[in-house]
C-alpha cells in the first residue's frame, strides 16, 4: 500500500506550478498524491501563505496527521518550506529528520436565544461589533466578573495566532512552547463614562473566558475566526477555553521560535 500525502494549494500561479512539481517527486519518491483528505493521508502540505495554512486545517477539520507549509505568499509565518528547498524537505520527510510542535487550538462555545454552537481557532477568536458604534461586553473568568468593557471588541489569541492581529493591535508576541490565552482590547474607552482595561490581559490554560454581549441598540455582534467572519443572530453568551484538540505543524529540524520572529519582523 502506498503512503498517502494530500496537497493543498491557493489559486496563485506560483502555488500552482509548486504544486505540480511537489507531486512529480513525490510520485517518483513512492507517494501517493491526493488533493482530499483520505483517511489514510499521512501528512498535508498547503502551498500558499499563513491565510492558505489556516484555511487547509480548517476545510480539512484539524486533521490529526502533521500538516506542513510551503510558502508562496506574503509573510509566512506557519509555512516553513521554502518552494526552491522541495528536494530538501522531501529527503529530510523521508529521513523522519523534522520537529513536531502541537498547537492547541482556542475553542468558543456560542449560544444565541436559540442554540450552542462550537467553533475551533487556531490564531484567534475576535468578539466585535458588525456596525461602527461601540460595542459594549461583560467580561468574565471562571464565573468571576472582571469588566464591562467598551471599544471595539476584543481578540483573544493562542501563542502561535500571538504574531498576527494580536500583535497588530498592541498585544505581546509569546513564546510558543508556553500554553495560555492573550486577550486583547481593540479600541478600549478609558474615560468616566466607560472604564475597562487598555492593555492585554494572559489567562492560563485551565480558565474560562466568559463574555455576554450587552445589546445597547442593535443585534450586531460579529465573531471572526482566524480571519473568517461568522454571524450568529442574538448572541447571549460566549466561552472560550484552550480546547482538547490540537493540530501537529511539521517543522524543519532547525526551526527555532525566536529566530523565526526576529527574521520575519524586524
Ligand atoms: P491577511 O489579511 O492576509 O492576514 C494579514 C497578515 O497576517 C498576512 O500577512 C498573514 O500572512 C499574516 N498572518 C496570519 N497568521 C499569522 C501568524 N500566526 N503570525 C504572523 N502573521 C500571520 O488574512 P489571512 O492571510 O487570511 O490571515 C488571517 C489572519 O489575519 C487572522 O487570523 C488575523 O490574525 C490576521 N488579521 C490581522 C489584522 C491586522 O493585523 N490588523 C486584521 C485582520 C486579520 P500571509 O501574508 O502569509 O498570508
Ligand atoms: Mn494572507
Amino acid at each position: 500500500m502506498k503512503r498517502i500525502i494530500t496537497i493543498s494549494s491557493n489559486g496563485l500561479l506560483k502555488s500552482l506550478e509548486t504544486k505540480e512539481l511537489l507531486s512529480k517527486k513525490l510520485i517518483n519518491a513512492g507517494f501517493e498524491v491526493r488533493d482530499d483528505f483520505h483517511p489514510d493521508t499521512e501528512l498535508v502540505i498547503s502551498i500558499g501563505g499563513d491565510g492558505s495554512f489556516l484555511k487547509t486545517i480548517h476545510d480539512f477539520e484539524f486533521p490529526e496527521v502533521p500538516v506542513v507549509g510551503i510558502n508562496t505568499g506574503h509573510l509566512g509565518f506557519f509555512p516553513d518550506i521554502s518552494p526552491d528547498n522541495i528536494d530538501d524537505f522531501i529527503e529530510a520527510y523521508l529521513k523522519k529528520d523534522y520537529l513536531i510542535q502541537d498547537i492547541s487550538l482556542i475553542q468558543a462555545n456560542i449560544c444565541t436565544n436559540k442554540h450552542c454552537l462550537d467553533i475551533f481557532a487556531i490564531n484567534e477568536v475576535v468578539v466585535k461589533g458588525d456596525k461602527s458604534r461601540t460595542t459594549h461586553l461583560n467580561l468574565k473568568v471562571n464565573d468571576t466578573h472582571i469588566q464591562n468593557f467598551s471599544g471595539d471588541g476584543m481578540i483573544i489569541s493562542t501563542p502561535t495566532g500571538s504574531t498576527a492581529y494580536n500583535y497588530a493591535a498592541g498585544g505581546s508576541i509569546v513564546d510558543s512552547s508556553l500554553n495560555l490565552m492573550q486577550l486583547t482590547p481593540l479600541y478600549p474607552i478609558n474615560t468616566n463614562a466607560y472604564r475597562c482595561f487598555t492593555s492585554s490581559i494572559i489567562f492560563s490554560s485551565e480558565s474560562i473566558i466568559n463574555i455576554i454581549p450587552e445589546y445597547r441598540f442593535e443585534d450586531s455582534i460579529l465573531i471572526v475566526i482566524d480571519g473568517v467572519e461568522h454571524k450568529y443572530s442574538q448572541i447571549s453568551d460566549i466561552k472560550i477555553f484552550v480546547s482538547d484538540i490540537k493540530i501537529k505543524l511539521l517543522r524543519m529540524s532547525n526551526y527555532e521560535f525566536w529566530s523565526r520572529v526576529s527574521e520575519k519582523f524586524l
